[in-house]
């Protein structure tokens, strides 16, 4: 029996999804990058979840756009020195289920490429990112409730204040990924990706 990985990595091709990881460049609400690599991972739990998810959009003529997934502690704690606001950012002293491998931030993307309207840019730390904010017009609620059916059905739960965060339940009992097994991911990453079908 092959050695389950602690992560799997993700790619376009492999998982049929766009990927775009904000804090692998200066394109996010801190300016910064955060991580220097541009690699997406997630727990294989998440990961089976994200194929049935990247199915599921493919229903409605759509494509999932991963923004961020596993976030190394370190990057945790970077994001945290710059907004340390506990509504939206995990403590690192505490975790995040990011750092657990089983957090996804995303999107959905149309057939003409462009990334649906969500009412707000992603990482948005105002009420204006809630789920159902009455102040947004229609067709965002359509779009986010688009967002939350293919997660939902595809096993995630969603994070009320912020519609691009899902994760998978009791997020809090799967164990943080210290920075040796991501590391051991990492160099695996490019050679692995083809093989990492889960058994
Ligand atoms: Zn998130």
């Amino acid at each position: 029996m092959p050695v389950h990985p602690a992560l799997i990595h993700i790619t376009e091709q492999s998982h049929d999804v766009l990927i775009e990881l904000i804090y692998a460049t200066e394109n996010n609400f801190t300016g910064q990058v955060i991580y220097d690599h541009p690699l997406c991972f997630l727990h294989p739990q998440a990961e089976a979840g994200l194929r049935r998810a990247a199915l599921a959009a493919r229903g409605f003529g759509l494509r999932l756009k991963i923004l961020d997934a596993f976030r190394p502690q370190e990057a945790q704690e970077a994001l945290w020195a710059v907004a340390p606001n506990p509504d939206y950012i995990a403590d690192p002293a505490k975790g995040s289920n990011h750092t657990r491998g089983v957090a996804v931030d995303l999107t959905l993307v149309g057939a003409d490429g462009q990334a649906l309207d969500m009412g707000t840019p992603v990482d948005t730390m105002t009420v204006a990112s809630h789920h159902f904010h009455a102040a947004h017009p229609a067709q965002i609620q359509v779009n986010r409730m688009l967002l939350l059916t293919v997660m939902l059905e595809s096993g995630f739960v969603h994070h009320p204040h912020e519609w691009w965060h899902y994760q998978l339940p009791q997020a809090g009992q799967f164990a943080l990924i210290d920075s040796h097994d991501f590391m051991t991911c990492l160099h695996a990453g490019s050679h692995a990706a083809a093989g990492s079908v889960a058994p």
